[in-house]
């Protein structure tokens, strides 16, 4: 007799339904003696532990140090996880039609070819959206400060990295993206929060029903890392007695071919942004000695500044020197409160302003020496000079402000400014650039005084581009 389909759909489900009620059973036995709450208690997921966390802001940002990670992960056996900030949704697409999200889409699955081909351990992602700026407040609030800073400190938890690798939270002339500085910013901040139990508190608190899944918490451990360094791509050099170098152009004793290789290797994956020029530098044999911009980035050396560590380790050290391999207690950053002024003051604003009080606030007050103040403009284009005069006083005051401008440039004098008592002031100095390019640094000192008492200068200098230049 031929059986219906049906029939024979239903026999399996009845089968495959005494299995389950079976297994479950041989559970639920179990547990009568343990409380499933104990599950908590498990150790955390070792397939996600790393000993390098590096965070940067999108697709291909990573190059700035792959040849480091590539002699990490070859031939000193270290694990490495990385996450991008957004999933480079803006920019050209070198290979099809697809852009904006779904270019970010197609961003995403090359981050993760070139993370197997480092040997990454795991690739992660964050919810920003890219942002063309040279400010780091526009990035922050474009991707969403809070979410991001979730999204990161739970990744620091689960992934339990001794060390992190960043980009430089400061402004610098070159690329200077909004976005690789939010990367910095981003991770700074993980890395003095993640070990707070306080923080984001959901994420280390133990699930309340491990057995289902109906839990809203996390069950996360708190994780301190240990050192966190930066890198960056400035037009000058700022890495000297930063920190710690390694050579690209080594060979990699267990793969045979130098980390510059290794590096363009996997940079070559990232088609959408230049991977196939890098090809083919690989198989025309070009990688040694070309002086192409984006060949360099791969044969240089890795530079890198060390941030801070909270391990013994000098300033050009190893970026292992120090590093506790079972981990170290939380601990939490000193926070002096940047010191407001008690006399009139004028002071540079913000992106600059905000990053003097945030290398405070983290133990960081090594970075105010490492970039001057300055930025870089497009030839015919403009400079604003954000400023604040501060009024701590109980009386209005009158500031006169005078602007020593380089040669060749426009600049309208501001008028006197009335300030109120307790008062913050805001206000620009707007210059309009040359049309050729200068050489050199154009420098720039503006002054205030209120009467004849000086309240203070602010000096910046000014590099001129023929080349693309973000808006400020
Ligand atoms: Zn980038």
């Amino acid at each position: 007799m031929k059986r219906s389909r049906l029939a024979k759909t239903i026999e399996v489900l009845i089968f495959a339904a005494a299995v389950a009620a079976s297994a479950c059973n041989v559970l639920h036995a179990q547990s009568a003696t343990l409380d499933p709450y104990s599950a908590n208690d498990r150790a955390p997921d070792a397939r996600l532990k790393v000993d390098i966390l590096v965070v940067v802001a999108h697709p291909d940002d990573e190059t700035l140090a792959s040849a480091y990670l590539a002699r990490e992960i070859n031939d000193e056996h270290k694990r490495v996880a990385m996450v991008y900030g957004t999933r480079g949704d803006a920019g050209n697409n070198d290979v099809g039609p697809e852009q904006a999200l779904a270019m970010g889409q197609i961003r995403e699955f090359e981050a993760r070819q070139v993370g197997s081909s480092l040997g990454a351990s795991s690739v992660w992602f964050l919810t920003g959206r890219d942002t063309v700026s040279q400010n780091v407040l526009n990035s922050l609030e474009h991707w969403g400060h809070g979410a991001c800073l979730e999204q990161l400190v739970r990744i620091v938890r689960f992934t339990r990295p001794s060390v992190i690798l960043t980009f430089l939270p400061d402004f610098t002339t070159g690329e200077n993206h909004a976005d690789h500085q939010a990367a910095g910013v981003l991770a700074t901040e993980a890395f003095d929060l993640a070990g707070d139990r306080t923080v984001f508190p959901e994420q280390v608190s133990p699930a309340a029903n491990p057995e289902k899944n109906t839990n809203l918490t996390e069950a996360l451990r708190p994780w301190q890392p240990q050192k966190i360094y930066y890198f960056y791509n400035p037009t000058h050099d700022i890495f000297t007695g930063q920190g710690p170098q390694y050579s690209s152009q080594e060979i990699s004793p267990s793969r045979h071919v130098s980390y510059a290789m290794l590096a363009a290797e996997a940079f070559a994956l990232h088609r959408t942004q230049g991977g196939d020029a890098i090809r083919r530098a690989i198989d025309n044999h070009e990688l040694e000695g070309s002086q192409s911009p984006i060949v360099r980035f791969l044969t240089d050396p890795v530079r890198l500044i060390f941030g801070k560590s909270l391990v013994p380790s000098g300033i050009a050290d190893d970026v292992f020197t120090g590093v506790v391999p079972g981990g170290i207690p939380f601990q939490p950053p000193p926070r002096p409160a940047a010191a407001e002024p008690s006399n009139p003051a004028l002071e540079i604003g913000d992106p600059w302003n905000y990053y003097r009080a945030f290398w405070l606030t983290h133990a960081l007050d090594r970075l105010a020496n490492v970039v001057p103040l300055e930025i870089t403009v497009k030839v015919g284009g403009s400079l604003a000079i954000p400023l604040i005069i501060d009024n701590p006083l109980d009386r209005p005051i009158t500031v006169g402000l005078s602007v020593q401008a380089p040669d060749g440039w426009e600049v309208k004098p501001p008028a006197p400014i009335s300030v109120d008592p307790h008062t913050r002031y805001y206000l620009r100095v707007q210059a309009a650039a040359p049309a050729t390019k200068l050489a050199g640094w154009q420098q720039f000192t503006i002054s205030a005084q209120e009467g004849n008492q000086k309240i203070g200068s602010v000096p910046i200098r000014v590099e001129l581009s023929t080349g693309w230049v973000a808006p400020q």
